[in-house]
């Protein structure tokens, strides 16, 4: 195959399923830009421990041009405007077009942060490295000022709000000088298992927090969030981990509609364009698929499988979603979630940790000698990491604490 009859692919979105993509498949046949706003690639699963201080923002990313050329492919640092599917092409944000032979869509999702009233302007979001960062800077400033009163308001109290709030009590437990009031529209926290609301409540017990479950923000300015009864909370520091929703790129675009994630077929092409690929979190799969990172990986290598197929006229394979549990972090707690019950225990975080560490390096994993150092760095990172883990989970016995929480 000479360079110029290979196919041109472009994978909009560079992150866990659109990198998945490009490091499957192999630039002898393809040739595949990736199309990413960040340098960076981020490991998004674990940025709440950033307010904690377990781990550090250069800890969770790596350069993603770095990423892509190892694979053989291009990265380019821009945003996609427009999707022109009849004329199989892309807008970027510089104005220039893009053609394709087949896209590939990662876009994710988008934070609900923009449809609420002073919410982008004065609320800290949580879908980046740099905005948890920042949040993280927020309440360690906050925490540090001589003050009468320090409120706190943490929007969203379903997993990723409360790993956001585990982390800190995890930190600033010992000397709690926050008035914090978390907001979750659900009636109950964890609704879907029996128990975990008053289990989490009870961790928190000793603390000055405020639980407003069945509420919504109607409205955020810059020293209160307003709440849909028209409690008006005084806050100096507002996070949002409430809600996402589907990228509008999606329904421009044709492929959804509006409002709605891309729907695919069990091959992951889009249901009205064989051309158009989609994975991970933007993605609308036959069944029904959690928005997790450890799907969002297998769709997007499923994607250059079936690329490959296509290429060589061969049936193509079907997504088999991953049976496996989610894991959440409550501070020193893991929890495993499966669909019928769900288990707490102090060694659970060794589990998270653990998946974090071994995936995170098998992605960097260098192709040349001259690239080892970087991973050495790392690697040192996890194994002190999981040696702190080990001893204040095995050897301090707490492994044994473990809670059962069956599914309503
Ligand atoms: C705080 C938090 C905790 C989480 N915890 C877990 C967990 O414990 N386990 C788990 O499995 N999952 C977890 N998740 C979910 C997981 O991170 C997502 O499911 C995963 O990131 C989805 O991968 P993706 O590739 O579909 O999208 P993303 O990782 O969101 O990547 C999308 C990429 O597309 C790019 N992009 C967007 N728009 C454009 C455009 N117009 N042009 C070009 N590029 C664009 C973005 O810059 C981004 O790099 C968590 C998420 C968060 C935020």
């Amino acid at each position: 195959m000479t360079l110029a009859s290979r196919k041109h692919i472009l994978i909009i979105g560079g992150n866990f399923a659109g990198l998945s993509t490009a490091r499957a498949l192999s630039s002898k046949y393809f040739d595949v830009t990736v199309i990413d706003p960040s340098t960076d690639f981020e490991w998004l699963p674990h940025i709440h421990e950033l307010i904690s201080r377990h781990k550090k923002a250069d800890q969770l990313r790596h350069n993603r041009q770095l990423l892509i050329e190892r694979a053989g492919h291009t990265f380019l640092q821009e945003t996609v405007t427009v999707i022109d599917k009849t004329q199989q092409r892309v807008q970027l944000s510089s104005g220039q077009w893009l053609a394709y032979d087949d896209l590939v869509i990662t876009i994710g999702n988008m934070s609900l942060i923009d449809k609420i009233k002073g919410a982008r302007q004065y609320a800290l979001p949580f879908g980046s490295v740099n905005e948890a960062e920042r949040a993280a800077l927020q309440l360690q400033r906050l925490d540090s000022l001589s003050l009468p009163e320090r409120p706190v308001v943490l929007v969203g109290a379903s997993i990723e709000g409360l790993e956001v709030l585990g982390e800190i009590i995890r930190r600033y437990r010992r000397q709690w000088r926050f008035q914090l009031h978390v907001i979750e529209a659900q009636e109950t926290i964890m609704p879907q298992f029996q128990g975990m609301s008053d289990y989490l409540k009870e961790l928190s017990r000793e603390l000055n927090i405020q639980w407003h479950t069945g509420r919504q923000v109607k409205e955020v300015t810059k020293d209160s969030v307003i709440l849909d009864n028209g409690d008006i909370l005084s806050s100096r520091v507002t996070l949002w981990c409430a809600g996402a929703i589907p990228h509008p790129l999606l329904s421009e675009a044709g492929l959804a509609p509006e409002r709605q994630y891309a729907p695919v077929n069990a091959n992951l092409q889009s249901l009205v364009d064989e051309h158009i690929w989609l994975a991970g979190d933007a993605a609308a799969f036959p069944t029904s698929l959690e928005k997790q990172a450890y799907h969002a990986l297998p769709m997007g290598a499923l994607i250059a499988k079936n690329l490959n197929r296509a290429r060589q006229k061969r049936d193509l394979n079907n997504f088999k979603p991953l049976p496996i549990p989610s894991l959440m972090s409550f501070g020193d707690v893991g929890f495993l979630l499966f669909k019928s019950h769900a288990l707490a225990s102090p060694s659970l975080i060794a589990a998270k940790e653990g998946v974090f560490q071994a995936n995170f390096n098998l992605l960097k994993l260098p192709r040349q000698v001259s690239e080892w150092h970087d991973l050495k760095d790392s690697l040192t990172f996890s194994a002190i990491n999981m040696g702190k883990l080990a001893k204040s989970t095995w050897i301090d016995g707490k492994l044994l604490h473990t809670r059962h929480f069956q599914a309503r």
